[in-house]
């Protein structure tokens, strides 16, 4: 396959926002990592997957994207999230070696490219469902990349970044030329809630108010107790919150209290980055966005400008989290654009 990668901080966030460059495109330029643990976009390709057995025949799969989720019903498979086109056909591969019964449905958690980049190989088997806006979002991924990829195709030529250039060119090109139908899009949406039942359990799947981006659903399995978060949690990392997608950090707030709600107490949770852990980790991202939020919130109430804030502002606290250095200050600018007068 050719490879044509996108490098830095600009590969994160397009790998992020943009699905079709993860379906279409390798993933970003692989990077030595100390341990497959926290940002898997960079895993090395001999190092992409790693399989979880959890509670009541629900599985995690740790890969290049996006955590994957799977339960294996009595007579089908359920697939949370599908990372990239270019390792779809291993995941399937991962996920078979579990179960050989069919995959009959994949949900999609939001519409980012390391989530649903691999919707292509998967459509072909299974009924791929997920909120509203994921499906609208994806439809319109063709004349958002005509209207905002100039402008960054420009400035990977002044900053003499070929690769990034031949990268945002084909994108540029691939959205002219796109037919809707060739969008491997969700067929079947939902407004707010919707349950599937697989045998005895119930897989729940609720759609949060804006956080990550306008479009978050969560999974839970009842029985198992397993809830798959999508990235509305990033477990130890600093996570992206794609104001331009509808995401907010006020809203993730809104919608991690909604999840803590109703979960108990002892539910394993798939975040959409990190580890798999438990509601105590939950609660510590959520400290973490409520922590941003305060800072600037203090902030704007002394009358500091935005940009004051930005220079000085730390979480020494959060160092240690992954992407501190990347994403830190784009979350707490979002908090300031949201912070009360
Ligand atoms: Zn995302």
């Amino acid at each position: 396959m050719r490879r044509s990668r996108l490098t830095g901080a600009m590969a994160l966030c397009v790998a992020m926002v943009s699905w079709p460059l993860a379906a279409r495109q390798a993933a970003p330029a692989p990077k030595a990592m100390p341990s497959p643990a926290a940002e898997h976009h960079d895993r090395q390709p001999q190092d992409i997957f790693r399989v979880k057995p959890l509670s009541g025949n629900v599985y995690a799969l740790y890969g290049r994207g996006g955590n994957i989720g799977f339960f294996v019903g009595p007579d089908a498979v359920l697939v949370i999230d599908s990372q990239f086109k270019d390792i779809a056909p291993g995941i399937v591969e991962q996920i078979k070696k579990v179960s050989d019964k069919p995959i009959k449905f994949l949900l999609n958690t939001h519409h980012h490219g390391d989530h649903v980049g691999g919707n292509e190989v998967f459509r072909q088997f299974a009924m791929i469902v997920a909120h509203d806006n994921v499906r609208k979002r994806m439809l319109t991924s063709p004349a958002d990349i005509q209207r905002d990829y100039p402008a960054m195709l420009e400035a990977a030529k002044k900053a003499g970044n070929e690769q990034n250039v031949k990268a945002l060119s084909d994108m540029i090109e691939w959205a002219k030329k796109v037919k809707v139908e060739e969008i491997p899009a969700p067929v079947m949406t939902f407004d707010s809630e919707l349950r599937i039942h697989m045998g005895d359990e119930t897989i729940q799947v609720w759609h949060l108010p804006p956080a990550h981006t306008d479009g978050d659903s969560v999974v839970y399995f009842e029985k198992a107790k397993v809830l798959h978060m999508g990235d509305d949690f990033f477990n130890k990392v600093v996570p992206f919150i794609d104001v331009k997608s509808g995401g907010s950090v006020k809203g993730y707030l809104l919608a991690l209290d909604k999840v803590i709600a109703k979960v108990p107490a002892d539910a394993t949770i798939i975040p959409g980055h990190g580890e798999v852990t438990d509601v105590a980790g939950l609660k510590a991202f959520r400290q973490y966005i409520a922590d941003v939020l305060d800072a600037a919130q203090k902030a704007k109430a002394a009358g500091k400008s935005k940009e004051d804030f930005l220079k000085d502002v730390d979480l020494p606290a959060y160092r240690d989290f992954n992407g501190y250095k990347d994403r830190f200050k784009a979350n707490a600018g979002s908090a300031y654009d949201e912070a009360a007068r």
